[in-house]
């Protein structure tokens, strides 16, 4: 069967990654998470004190300490789902937490960041069977991907399905915390100059403020069925 490209970009926390595993699970193909790409540099950059209290990075720090940044997947054994590990850490945990949140939309607009980013993004989509979910997967990573969707939500629908997946995992955070986070991640990655969040000419929109898990999962496999058959 042929194996295609498949970009799901769209706003933080509109449940991108939800569906793209879901589907890349049934259809065998690979899932890379490219914001937790983002995410373990930012955490390189914390632990690293190239993020200052005040918020301020010190890039030219961060710029001839990128060459020590490694970044992998690797399979959990007992999920068989992806883990981000940096520097042969399992930090998969550790990149969801707020003070990498809120530090990673600040990171990943620096364009050194990007280039080294999408370059390990396009080389582990070579061979396609791949499903990749992001900010400028349709638009700068995979130009040519065969099947491009871009996901909205309100913010607040957002926001709430981020409180709760972090209260399942028994981290204290409020809902206005929450969401000011997302806006303000929101505007930093749309008004970013390179790459910015916008949707590709030819991505197919998916509003998923009232769908349900299972409603936008079938929403998916319907389009990636419709173009393996075509
Ligand atoms: O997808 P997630 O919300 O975990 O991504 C974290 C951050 O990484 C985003 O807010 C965005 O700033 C950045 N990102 C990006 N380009 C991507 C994926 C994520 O700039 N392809």
């Amino acid at each position: 069967m042929k194996k295609i490209v498949i970009a799901i970009d769209g706003f933080s926390s509109c449940g991108k990654s939800t569906m793209a595993k879901e589907l890349a699970k049934k259809i065998g193909y690979i899932y890379i998470d490219s914001g937790a790409m983002y995410r373990a540099v930012t955490l390189f950059a914390l632990e690293n004190n190239i993020i200052a209290d005040n918020g301020n990075i010190d890039v030219e720090k961060l710029k001839s300490m990128m060459k020590d940044i490694n970044i992998e997947f690797r399979l959990n054994p007992e999920t068989h789902l992806p883990e981000t590990w940096l520097n042969n850490k399992n930090v998969e945990k550790e990149i969801r937490n707020m003070r990498v949140s809120n530090n990673v939309s600040k990171i990943s607009a620096i364009p050194f960041v990007r280039h080294k980013m999408v370059e390990l993004q396009q080389k582990l989509g070579e061979k396609k069977g791949i499903v990749m979910d992001g900010r400028d997967i349709g638009t700068t990573v995979f130009p040519d991907a065969e099947l491009k969707i871009f996901v909205t939500a309100s913010p607040e629908v957002r926001a709430q399905r981020r409180v709760d997946e972090m209260h399942s995992k028994g981290e204290d955070v409020s809902f206005e915390e929450v969401l000011e986070n997302v806006k303000s991640r929101d505007h930093i990655d749309q008004t970013r100059e390179e790459s910015p969040l916008k949707k590709a000419d030819d991505a197919l929109e998916l509003d998923n403020s009232h769908l349900t898990i299972e409603e936008q999962d079938k929403w998916l496999e319907k389009h990636f069925n419709d173009i393996i058959n075509s």
